[in-house]
């Protein structure tokens, strides 16, 4: 898949690829820009930290399947935000 506006693939990054199971691995959200949800489409874990809960997404691949793309970008337009 060509880079574009919606996919980018930084295969000279040293962590590339990040995740393993994904034929085009999209870099364009390898900061999750859905980590404030608690109800994100992704498959978190939540674990016991200090007292508090933390958002665990090692697992998850939601953010950097090119397919995803639309979808991440509808959730952060405000309609699905919980
Ligand atoms: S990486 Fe996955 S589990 Fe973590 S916030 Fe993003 S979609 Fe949710």
């Amino acid at each position: 898949m060509d880079n574009s506006e919606k996919f980018f693939a930084n295969r000279d990054c040293k962590y590339y690829p990040c995740h393993e199971g994904i034929e085009e691995l999209n870099c364009l959200f390898c900061y999750c820009p859905l980590y404030h949800l608690k109800d994100c489409p992704g498959n978190p874990v939540f674990k016991e930290k200090d007292g508090g809960m933390i958002k665990v997404c090692i697992n998850c691949t939601f953010p950097h399947r090119a397919e995803n793309y639309d979808e991440v970008i509808r959730i952060l337009r405000g309609r699905d935000w919980k």
